[in-house]
């Protein structure tokens, strides 16, 4: 073991907090640093003798300098990757999540194809390649993660052409019908950045087909299955499911702390039913097609008025980007309206927390629920689902699950729904809430066993055996 791993990712995965001290880090939370960090943990340990993070912090140079004195607590090293605010600015809100997150979430009108975004994605993602080039060796592993960062991989192959590089996207890739919506200079930067990696890793083969697609129609390029020729080196694109770590969740219940927020919940609950949904305020995570599910369910099901409760807590996102500052308004309003049209003095259908949830209130929450509401109108994969049912040991609890999540191809046996059919949705939340309680430990066994054979390590490790399956046979190339 002397092989030394370099995860990049867009942010450092640890904020910098000031205190009487001065200055000291906190480990952000996240589904991208949940899996890494569970991988780094587990198996990742013992086959790298050193790790080392890159990416941009939270904080300029001169407080990095301060707070860097602190032991962070980390089992790797970081190596902050700094940038202008205007150009981050740019390439974040801009490129990132203002081009590439709406159109390959299939929200092509919400795009804002402005050329200042891409020179400054371009930018930044250089900056990047130059502050890793300083520090990689031959022999290391780069591993590079989403779509902040697909030009990297080629620029870095470019700086140092023998080195692995794999990348993985935690996004859909979209069909390549839509790829090619955007300007055809930016298509080619994209694909060639993306195939400067070993290995290219989507959530689903309906990605990596997507891909592949848009290879032959945005650049010409042929493929033989799931391997690409490109620049005298052999590529792969192949699926890896981004998964949990399931023995977490699956023994949150011995938590005293967990249980202690379960019961919290279970008291709020009462003898009524109880409907969670936990979602980043997005515009891809169908929260309005959920509410307006909710209310046609309860108007159609009179019955249940005053026995049921909706606990739907909605996480501040990129408040800075007008379309989701806009969405939190008509989101408050809607909720509003239906509390107070609907309601009672002692009955509120929908009970709204506007803020993150630590993690023992989360799984008080996944454990506290009678039925899971999981509906984004697109998602690349959608980690909540799979907590949700990793958490329940007493294998109690339906889940409700978007069609459009990557999740959907391995959680079969939830309640499937289109997100943009209302009827459908009140529909299943009626055949959720009546779910006889042997058939929902059925389904609940067979996804757990699912999530429990291919959890986070397992996924990291079947990664990692492909990118050296893909050395040796470019080996064999040369
Ligand atoms: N999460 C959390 N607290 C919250 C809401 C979400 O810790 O209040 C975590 C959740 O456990 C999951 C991740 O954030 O691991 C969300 O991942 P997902 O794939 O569902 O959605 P994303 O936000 O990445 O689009």
């Amino acid at each position: 073991m002397q092989k030394r791993l370099l995860i990049v990712s867009n942010r450092l995965p640890i904020s910098i907090e000031k205190n009487n001290e001065g200055y000291s880090f906190r480990q952000s939370s996240g589904g991208l640093i949940s899996a890494v960090g569970a991988y780094l943990k587990g198996q990742g340990a013992k086959v790298f003798s050193e790790k080392l993070w890159a990416g941009v912090p939270d904080c300029g140079e001169d407080i990095w300098g301060l707070a860097s004195l602190n032991h962070t607590g980390a089992d790797y090293d970081f190596l902050p990757v700094f940038t202008s605010t205007g150009d981050y600015e740019d390439y974040y809100n801009g490129f990132s999540n203002s081009v590439l997150w709406p159109l390959f979430h299939y929200f092509p009108s919400l795009a804002d194809y402005r050329p200042d975004f891409f020179e400054a994605y371009q930018r930044v993602n250089q900056q990047f390649a130059e502050k890793l080039s300083q520090v990689i060796h031959e022999g290391d592993t780069v591993w590079i993660h989403d779509y902040h960062l697909m030009m990297l991989p080629g620029l870095l192959r470019k700086k140092i052409p023998g080195i692995t590089i794999a990348f993985f996207l935690h996004i859909p890739f979209p069909s390549a019908e839509l790829f090619r919506v955007i300007p055809r200079a930016w298509q080619k930067a994209l694909l060639e950045g993306m195939l400067g990696a070993d290995l290219i890793g989507f959530h689903t083969a309906e990605y990596v087909s997507h891909f592949l697609k848009s290879l032959q129609l945005s650049i010409g390029l042929e493929h033989e299955g799931e391997y690409i020729a490109h620049q005298h080196r052999e590529i792969k694109a192949d699926a890896f499911p981004v998964s949990i770590d399931f023995s977490l969740f699956n023994s949150a219940h011995r938590s005293k702390e967990v249980s202690a927020a379960k019961d919290k919940y279970l008291a709020i609950k009462g003898d009524k039913k109880m409907i969670f949904s936990v979602d980043r305020l997005d515009y891809t995570k169908g929260i309005f097609n959920r509410l307006r599910a909710f209310e046609h369910f309860l108007t159609t099901n009179p019955a249940y008025i005053g026995k049921i409760v909706f606990i739907m807590v909605v996480v501040p996102s990129r408040h800075s980007i007008f379309q989701y500052s806009e969405r939190k308004k008509k989101i408050d309003e809607f909720i509003g309206r239906l509390n107070s049209t609907m309601g009672t003095i002692s009955w509120q259908p929908v009970i709204y927390q506007y803020d993150h949830l630590g993690f023992h209130d989360l799984l008080g929450l996944y454990m506290a629920c009678d039925v899971a509401l999981v509906t984004p109108l697109r998602d690349g994969m959608n980690l909540v689902a799979k907590e949700f049912v990793a958490s329940r040991n007493d294998k109690m609890g339906v889940l409700i699950l978007s069609e459009m999540a990557g999740a959907a191809f391995e959680l079969t046996e939830s309640l499937l729904i289109n997100p943009n059919d209302v009827l459908e949705m009140a529909e299943m939340l009626c055949v959720a809430l009546e779910m006889d309680p042997v058939e929902q430990g059925q389904r609940l066994s067979v996804m757990r066993e699912r999530i429990e054979r291919y959890d986070v390590n397992a996924w990291a490790l079947d990664f990692f055996t492909q990118l050296s399956r893909i050395k040796e046979r470019q080996k064999k190339f040369d």
